[in-house]
């Protein structure tokens, strides 16, 4: 899965995700990357996130906007995204999937567990060039 989240120059806030799904995936299987709430989600004012991995079980944990909507009452990008992620980890610990968030003003993070390490890119006005970082996982 690629997760997208975008801010203009005028403060619109957009994600999204374009997926292959799963390997071996059912036929018909739609996944948590076109939902949104679970593959992502968007609110101007107060930020976007997206997500990767098991989608079938995060799906079931609405992690997107579980983030943003913490994000919205205050909450900083990599807090939200811990935040969202507990529940997903306390009942499913070997769960793998990662996440990306960004607020309105632009302060971004990522989490992940499951895999060593998740690479996200960043690209920024204040940037010369699109930044590839990269978090260690839980
Ligand atoms: N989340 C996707 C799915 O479960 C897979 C992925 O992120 O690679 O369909």
């Amino acid at each position: 899965t690629i997760g997208m989240i975008a801010i203009d120059k005028n403060g619109n806030i957009s994600a999204g995700t374009s997926t292959n799904g799963l390997s071996h995936k059912v036929p018909g299987r739609v996944g948590d990357s076109p939902l949104m709430g679970a593959g992502s989600y968007a609110m101007n004012g107060a930020g976007g996130a997206a997500c990767t991995g098991d989608g079938d079980i995060m799906m079931r944990f609405l992690p997107s906007f579980q983030a943003v909507m913490m994000m919205k009452s205050g909450m900083e990008p990599s807090l939200a995204l811990k935040a969202a992620m507990a529940p997903i980890i306390q009942y499913y610990p070997s769960f793998f999937g990662a996440m990306i968030a960004v607020s309105s003003n632009g302060t971004f993070a990522a989490v992940c567990h499951g895999y060593k390490t998740f690479p996200f890119c960043v690209a920024s006005p204040s940037f010369h060039e699109v930044k590839v970082l990269k978090v260690q996982c839980t």
